[in-house]
């Protein structure tokens, strides 16, 4: 594995020294290489969530090998490894990916070499022919609606509610302890990301509707700070539509009353029942210039 990445960074250097920008990519480490720290928390049943900086996954441990969910990069997927080999012995059986993203999904070759099946949503497949990259395998065994992965006796449900951030995101279910892994469209108490990218708004509304029908209890979300808990109430997923309902709704007013300059909406509009939402006097101008396309634009 490792003598292949050298080939293509190699490549890539080659390519990217002959337009001066080596430097300022950083190839080598798809996240920029800082020590952002890791953590794994045992959430019970052979059940563990592993944190690398802002982001998570989980990864279940059965009597007959190990399902693991988003490998994030290479860095961080050689330290989840490390991590899972301290509880068991048993190979990585699976890795599902959980939408085309190269954030989430980037590092796998490290459980492919184990023999690891990986499983992802169809579009993902279709999204690597268009963004090809040498640190994500691409997916074994792909589904349309859903799909379970069983192993030594246990279950992960995958379900597909149609587009809402990409066109390829699956929620992951573990039936029996009632808990849902959701990646990138539920982070608790924080504003949507930045500008959004790829997320649609009414459709994202859409699907959270249609997961807060789905039997569960707890959530365990891929972003958060470290000093969170990694598992929260069901509640949280109503929480994020509201939000997002309630921040349509305000752009839309202004909107409607005439202000229709996305630098005079950032200004005008304020959510204060949010402002002790992370990141609120950062990304809330950046979501209501997003709403501002949607309204202006219908994207
Ligand atoms: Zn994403």
């Amino acid at each position: 594995m490792k003598h292949i990445l050298v080939r293509v960074f190699a490549i890539a250097g080659i390519l990217f020294s002959s337009l001066g920008m080596a430097e300022n990519l950083p190839l080598n480490e798809p996240m920029g290489g800082e020590p952002f720290g890791h953590s794994v928390k045992e959430i019970g049943n052979g059940l563990y969530v592993f944190r690398w900086w802002v982001y998570r996954n989980v990864f279940l441990v059965t009597d007959e090998g190990v399902i693991v969910t988003d490998p994030l990069n290479p860095k961080a997927a050689d330290l989840l490894n490390e991590e899972i080999r301290k509880v068991t012995d048993k190979p990585v059986k699976y890795v599902v990916y959980s939408h085309n993203h190269h954030d989430h999904i980037s590092g796998g070759n490290i459980f492919k070499q184990q023999g690891a099946t990986f499983v992802a949503h169809e579009n993902v497949l279709k999204e690597l022919g268009d963004h090809p990259s040498a640190v994500v395998p691409v997916p074994d065994i792909t589904f349309n609606d859903s799909y379970t992965v069983e192993l030594g006796g246990r279950k992960m449900e995958l379900q597909y509610f149609g587009p809402n951030h990409g066109e390829s995101l699956v929620v992951m279910r573990l039936p029996e302890e009632k808990i849902l892994f959701i990646v990138d469209i539920v982070t608790p108490r924080r504003v949507a990301f930045r500008t959004m990218p790829d997320f649609w708004p009414d459709e994202w509304i859409r699907s959270l509707k249609e997961i807060e029908a789905m039997d569960f209890d707890y959530v365990i979300s891929a972003h958060g700070p470290a000093n969170e808990p990694a598992i929260e109430k069901d509640t949280v997923v109503a929480e994020q539509r509201i939000y997002l309902q309630d921040l349509m709704a305000a752009v839309k007013a202004e909107f409607d009353k005439g202000t229709h300059s996305p630098d005079k909406l950032r200004k005008i509009v304020k959510l204060p029942k949010y402002k002790n939402w992370r990141s609120y006097n950062e990304w809330l101008p950046m979501n209501i210039e997003r709403i501002w396309a949607y309204y202006h634009m219908a994207w």
